[in-house]
């Protein structure tokens, strides 16, 4: 937590508003908004709801195809799943390490070739890498399927100066503890269309009609937000800009000091990206070492470090679905990992983590 936040929690309780309503919703939603630059911001209990709500939004039901990013998070997919929806798998490119154009085009021509055009895609920007979103976009507008934007690791990240999250029809934020700024728990769903924000807002307070004995023309979810939540969060909206800057920095200690190394490569930023640097990722090729043992050598030494996201198209749960694709995603979870990126780590503690790396 940054210094704020405990004084605007206090503020909550004294104004007694322990509520999924009250000022300090309202006030995290504007500031969102600010900083995203999309003029309508809803937020809700998680980066999941903000998920689900949007495929509501754009009408996805049984059997509708939602094409998916595979290398991800299964949080970003498991809400087509809750419509009775049929995730399509796209593999990556090797640039961004998120959806490859290429693939998507192949995708929606060979569903479309078969009558049932794609409903959505649902785009990740991966530890805060940008996806191609020209191309995408392009693509999207070639054969007019909205795009949903999971920004859920890259809120402060940009392309081209925008920010990650307004680009699509619908932009998804998360504020879970592992993010880069958090509520403990939370997320956000961006949209410019007021309309459809306020739809949002409805179906996550258990649709109420306007009638005082609560009237249900619609099924209701319980989504929104708490109030003391969102005043942790306007704690934390003023140190976003100084968490970038931080994780930004130790990507560049990592790679200044360990891309000497043959085997290991960084995810580079080419003209026009700006990523938020969630997480410093690597991956190891030609080395006599695998990130596995690498995982279990720097465990010894009481530092935790991970494999990249598993791609959905390997999961258990996912393998009966379809995965259009070349084998990217899959050789990136073969050779990635994750380095320690906590915004508090010290220059010292990283030094540590490189250390024990360069010795191995
Ligand atoms: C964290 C995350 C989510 C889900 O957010 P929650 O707030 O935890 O529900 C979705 N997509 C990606 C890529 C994530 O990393």
């Amino acid at each position: 937590m940054g210094e704020e936040e405990l004084t605007y929690v206090t503020d909550a309780f004294k104004s007694n508003w322990i509520a999924p309503i009250g000022s300090y919703i309202d006030l995290f939603e504007s500031k969102l908004s600010e900083v995203t630059q999309v003029n309508q911001v809803a937020v809700f209990n998680s980066g999941t709801a903000s998920i689900h709500l949007a495929l509501k939004l754009l009408n996805v039901q049984t059997n509708d195809i939602v094409l998916c990013q595979s290398l991800t998070f299964a949080a970003t997919v498991n809400p087509v799943v809750y419509q009775n929806g049929t995730p399509v798998f796209i593999d990556s490119e090797r640039e961004t390490w998120n959806m490859c154009p290429t693939q998507l085009e192949i995708a929606i021509n060979k569903y479309i070739s078969i009558g049932k055009k794609p409903k959505a895609i649902l785009l990740v920007h991966l530890y805060g890498m940008p996806a191609k979103i020209n191309e995408i976009v392009a693509i999207a507008t070639k054969y007019n399927i909205p795009i949903i934007e999971d920004a859920a690791e890259a809120l402060g990240s940009k392309y081209n100066g925008n920010p990650c999250g307004s680009f699509g029809k619908y932009g998804v934020l998360s504020f879970n503890g592992n993010k880069i700024i958090t509520t403990s728990a939370g997320g956000a769903l961006l949209s410019n269309s007021k309309k459809d924000i306020d739809k949002a807002k409805y179906w996550a307070s258990q649709a109420k009609d306007p009638a005082l004995h609560y009237e249900h023309t619609e099924l209701g979810y319980n989504y929104r937000m708490s109030n003391i939540l969102a005043a942790i969060g306007v704690g934390q909206i003023s140190v976003l800009e100084e968490r970038v800057k931080r994780r930004r920095e130790i990507f560049e200690i990592y790679k200044k000091q360990l891309s000497n190394f043959k085997g290991i490569s960084f995810l580079e930023e080419a003209k026009g990206f700006y990523s938020n640097r969630w997480l410093t990722t690597i991956l190891i090729g030609d080395l006599a070492i695998t990130p596995e043992k690498l995982i279990e050598v720097l465990a010894k030494e009481n530092i935790e470090s991970r494999p990249l996201w598993k791609p959905m198209h390997l999961q258990p749960f996912y393998k009966e679905f379809d995965f259009i694709g070349d084998g990217v995603s899959e050789s990136l979870f073969n050779h990635g990992l994750c380095l320690p990126s906590g915004s508090n780590l010290t220059n010292e503690e990283i030094f540590r983590v490189i250390k024990v790396i360069k010795k191995i």
